[in-house]
């Protein structure tokens, strides 16, 4: 399971840029040309980072920020400005916004790369690390082995997709929707249905020797990884 980024950004040359190398890092890159579209975007598949552009055709992308950090569901995402402003009071009137940090164009891709990786590394510590933990429950992403208070535990390959993908932001709850888009993929027609299948043989899995219930159910919301 790999890193989602989203791009929201009007300059068809600069996306094709950015995924190239953003996909030969590992990352998986989605991708809208407009505010309208990229707002759509993030709320169908929660990314773990997005990569704004500052001017775009519809909104600006302080706008664009500026709904993101109001929407409980989506304020989480860390924000990469890209700007072709190198003004210091832009700057500040973004992070005002919640812009997390900046890129000025033009930039180079090893600059561009290091801040993801920085950002990554800063609002979300367990993304990039080999391991994953949440309470007892430790998910090896090299070995693809997961541990429940050290006792190995076997998953199928969706369970373990499911459970990385979970282990990621514990506590966040996911629907269905979003779940389907980020773990089995965009434009793969598989039933809401399946999700509830899968979560329950995940759940079965874990939830081992009488130890509490890792996966929590919310009600008309979807999932999340919780206790
Ligand atoms: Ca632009």
């Amino acid at each position: 399971m790999s890193t989602n980024i989203a791009i929201i950004e009007d300059e068809k040359s600069l996306i094709t840029m950015l995924k190239y190398n953003l996909e030969k890092e590992g990352f998986r890159v989605t991708s809208a040309e407009t505010g309208d579209d990229g707002l759509k975007l993030l709320k169908s598949q929660i990314p773990d980072l997005l990569i704004l552009d500052w001017m775009l055709p519809d909104f600006s992308g302080i706008e664009i920020c500026r709904h993101i950090k109001r929407d409980t569901k989506l304020k989480s995402i860390p924000v990469l400005m890209l700007t072709a402003r190198s003004e210091e009071d832009d700057k500040i009137r973004g992070f005002e916004t919640g812009v997390d940090d900046y890129v000025t164009k033009p930039f180079n891709n090893k600059e561009l790369l290091l801040r993801v990786k920085s950002l990554l590394k800063r609002a979300k510590p367990s993304l990039l690390e080999d391991v994953a933990i949440f309470k007892d429950l430790k998910v090896d992403r090299i070995t693809k082995k997961v541990f429940r208070a050290s006792k190995e535990i076997k998953l199928g390959p969706t369970e373990f997709k499911l459970l990385n993908f979970f282990i990621k932001s514990p506590q966040r709850v996911y629907s269905r929707e979003q779940l389907l888009n980020s773990v089995w993929g965009e434009n793969i027609n598989v039933e809401a249905r399946t999700v509830d299948v899968h979560i329950r043989r995940l759940r079965k899995a874990i939830n081992i020797d009488n130890k509490e219930d890792l996966i929590r159910t919310v009600r008309s919301s979807g999932y999340s990884l919780d206790f």
